[in-house]
């Protein structure tokens, strides 16, 4: 399949646009060498490479966009249950990220992207492992899918820490800077860098201050976890003195160029201070239930004015990848807390997409269907009984859709998944080299 038609146009659905008036219009969605130049109405091809596809009967709509993944941890799915974080940490996933070699990296992050894809999500903020950062580049950028990847940084000197993941201050940046000269900006800008300081009890105080000014001399994103469990926070007080969000402002990394995954135990000043800085908080429901984390206080970090976006975090605390999932999660958990009306799902949507698309840094570029944009599109079958009769199209995404009713899938223009058929990595080669790599590291 061509890297790119020069024309694709997915026909005759119910486009929700996303855009500022929340317009809901039918008709085509056109792509033009990778760039949406009409959305809505009947598009006639200009040349004659083009590729239209079938969207009778779909929704039509902006790709999802998940602002916390690890898809270096694919292969631990179902290796982890029913631990809290720190143990589930330091007992399974350190061990098991600490022996990832090449070879598994890439199986681990070539199966994240493809169920990903065939899932309907088309761009990631992705936190790799200390290690081997390439490998999961070259499976993202061989998926098609959109990435916003960063090694895990990971200097301080805790003996909890497998030495396998151990790293000096100084390697710990010359390896980040490495990977932002061969990646950041790679495949057409489709493949991005954002320094990944896993959070502040991984970091030594040298590693988050650097972070903090590199990130903004070089302009390249944060991405990192904070507040996620009761003990982390404890242990943060104790070596700092003082709340999560704080310490990550004291050292320079709060800012709008900054993503933190999670923030449940947050203070009602420490969401004021992360709605000061612009800082997104990406929420990741399924995970922050399965590791008996808690529960983020979403409505009111929207109600404070901090920008939320979605993701599902890594394959062993989920144990799926699946966007629409943790959507209609999102919708669902706050309402026993919030009321019936907290978080319609209008606003779901447009956090799983728009938020996301702000939390990457790439609002102006992705996260809505409007034209100038580029062409990041989904259809979604609403066909299936289970979506049948299809009252509200925001209805049918935020509570009825599932993962196996995406039909066709856009990045940056190019037909990734068509008719539910992944076109960019053979599927039966993924699934093997996962097994493969799997049971070699859990022998
Ligand atoms: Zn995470």
């Amino acid at each position: 399949m061509a890297e790119r038609d020069d024309e694709l146009v997915f026909r005759g659905g119910t486009i929700l646009t996303i855009d500022p008036q929340h317009r809901v219009v039918t008709g085509d969605v056109a792509c033009r060498g990778g760039e949406l130049v009409q959305v809505g109405g009947d598009y006639m091809p200009a040349g004659r490479d083009y590729t239209i596809v079938d969207c009778a009967g779909c929704i039509v709509m902006p790709g999802l966009v998940q602002a916390h993944v690890h898809t270096c941890q694919t292969l631990a799915r179902g290796r982890a249950d029913d631990l809290e974080l720190l143990d589930w940490l330091r007992t399974v996933v350190w061990p098991y990220e600490a022996a990832l070699d090449e070879v598994a990296l890439s199986a681990a992050a070539e199966l994240a992207c493809a169920e990903l894809l065939l899932s309907g999500t088309t761009a990631i903020l992705d936190m790799a492992t200390v290690h081997h950062t390439d490998a999961v580049f070259a499976a993202a950028e061989r998926s098609g899918i959109r990435a916003t990847i960063g090694k895990a940084m990971m200097d301080a000197p805790d003996p909890q820490i497998p030495p396998g993941l151990r790293e000096s201050t100084r390697a710990s940046l010359d390896t980040s800077a490495a990977l932002i000269a061969r990646w950041h900006g790679a495949a057409g800008g489709r493949l991005r860098y954002a320094y990944a300081p896993r959070f502040v009890l991984s970091c030594t105080d040298e590693l988050l201050r650097e972070v903090g000014e590199q990130a903004r001399a070089r302009d390249v994103r944060i991405h990192t976890h904070a507040s996620e469990n009761a003990g982390e926070v404890a242990l943060v007080r104790q070596r700092f003195g003082k709340d999560n969000i704080a310490v990550l402002d004291e050292f320079g990394l709060l800012g709008d160029h900054c993503c933190i995954a999670h923030c449940i135990h947050v203070s009602a000043d420490e969401r004021r201070l992360l709605a000061a800085r612009g800082a997104h908080v990406c929420h990741c429901p399924s995970s922050n239930l399965k590791l008996a984390s808690g529960i983020c206080a979403v409505p009111e970090l929207i109600a404070a004015g901090v920008s939320v976006a979605i993701g599902a975090d890594g394959a062993p605390c989920n144990n799926n990848l699946d966007g629409l999932l943790e959507l209609r999660l999102t919708a669902l958990l706050h309402k026993h807390r919030a009321g019936p009306r907290a978080l319609p799902a209008p606003e779901v949507v447009r956090m799983a997409t728009l938020g996301g698309a702000r939390a990457l840094g790439l609002a102006s570029q992705i996260g809505s269907l409007e034209p100038g944009k580029r062409g990041d599109v989904i259809a979604i079958d609403a066909t299936a009984l289970h979506t049948v009769p299809t009252a509200s199209p925001w209805s049918a995404i935020a509570y009825a859709a599932r993962a196996s009713d995406v039909r066709h899938v856009a990045v940056d223009g190019r037909l990734v998944v068509r008719d539910a058929e992944l076109h960019t990595l053979e599927l039966p080669r993924v699934r093997d080299r996962a097994r493969a790599a799997a049971n070699r590291l859990f022998r």
